[in-house]
């Protein structure tokens, strides 16, 4: 065997997972499609490091265990018991599972941080906006949906207004936008890409990356004058950890893995992987990973899934029933990888009769292949 390096290294990360959820299908999707990608290129030779995880702090992690009366790491620790079983059910072959409340993330997130502000691109500032709770996010008057709500879960938004430290993300713009045109391929697909594009031109701000109103975070590794303690921004915390898996940015795993590195995220979160990320990591003269690639949602039966329909599917239920392999191959055949589509268990037994069972069964042999019947 000859030892793994630069050119034959690949690396593929899923988002990590919010634990204030617990595992759907839509985080199954991404999982699956990861470990198909990782799968395929383990066969073809190559030196495949697969990642996913949890992310674990936040306001609304802190507000679930209050009100369930537990901290949140207990919390945390139950519900990354249910992914980790959701992932061992799916097949799922992942090489690493980090979580953002374990040292070495916690770690490297303080040093990259204190190698921002040590580069002057952090700054004491404040911070008012639109804020939507269950998506972390902070929305402009002008981003907010007709009925000013939030643009992506359309849930009501509140106005916050605290002393936080910004990021001088700007500064990047520039560079970020010749570094999409110079690199067609780094977010897919391409209406994602001009999507990114398009919100760039409109002019990027600086980004508020600390909160002092919660406490269940990483610390900020500076204080401001009035000592008070922030915490590092939810998202910041967790974006690194792509790098802290790989044990920071000066180790051998960081050289042999970063190059090669492509993030499979949500459509919903292409925004903090496409511009947050890079311009992070512009800051720190670090490359950028090679590339983004967002994919579609699910909808259930025509409806759209979520929090509040309570009409999420549950992949285990489905996986029982009709059998992991089943499940997968739908999920990864059904709909091309990039597009939105539509999930309901008669498409999934119509797929998998005609595709495995008829054409490939009677390729192979009718007759001991016919156990990958199922009746309608
Ligand atoms: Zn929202």
């Amino acid at each position: 065997m000859s030892q793994p390096n630069k050119t034959n290294s690949f690396y593929i990360t899923t988002p990590i997972y919010y634990v204030n959820d617990v595992p759907h299908i839509g985080h199954a999707y991404t999982t699956v499609a990861a470990d198909v990608l990782a799968r395929f290129k383990r066969l073809d030779g190559y030196d495949v490091f697969f990642l996913t995880g949890t992310d674990e702090h936040g306001s609304k992690v802190e507000e679930s265990a209050k009100k369930n009366n537990e901290r949140p790491i207990d919390l945390a620790d139950r519900v990354v018991q249910r992914f980790k079983s959701s992932w061992k059910l799916m097949n799922i072959t992942y090489d690493d599972f980090i979580r953002t409340t374990e040292a070495r993330h916690k770690t490297v997130v303080t040093q990259l941080i204190q190698k921002v502000i040590d580069k002057g691109d952090i700054y004491l500032g404040q911070y008012e906006d639109w804020y939507c709770l269950p998506c972390e996010t902070f929305w402009t008057s002008t981003q907010l949906d007709p009925q000013n709500k939030c643009p992506s879960c359309h849930r009501c938004v509140q106005k916050l207004k605290e002393e936080s430290y910004f990021f001088k993300m700007s500064h990047y713009a520039k560079a970020l936008l010749t570094y999409i045109e110079d690199h067609p391929d780094f977010i897919q697909p391409v209406s994602r890409k001009n999507e990114i594009i398009n919100f760039i031109e409109e002019g990027l701000r600086d980004l508020s990356i600390s909160r002092t109103t919660v406490l269940w975070g990483i610390p900020m590794p500076i204080t401001d004058q009035t000592q008070t303690s922030h915490i590092i921004y939810i998202w910041f915390d967790a974006l690194i950890n792509y790098v802290s898996a790989l044990g920071g940015s000066q180790t051998q795993a960081f050289n042999n893995y970063w190059p090669n590195a492509i993030h499979f995220v949500g459509k919903d979160i292409i925004r903090h992987h496409a511009i947050y990320w890079p311009t992070f990591l512009m800051s720190l003269n670090l490359p950028l990973p090679k590339k983004i690639f967002a994919h579609g949602w699910w909808t259930n039966e025509g409806e759209k899934m979520s929090k509040s329909k309570g009409n999420f599917i549950d992949h285990e239920v489905i996986a029982q029933k009709y059998g992991v392999d089943s499940l997968r191959y739908f999920m990864m055949r059904e709909i091309p990888f990039g597009s939105d589509g539509d999930f309901s268990e008669k498409a999934l037994i119509q797929r998998v009769n005609s595709d495995l069972a008829n054409d490939f069964g009677n390729l192979v042999n009718r007759t001991w292949m016919s156990f990958l019947f199922i009746r309608l």
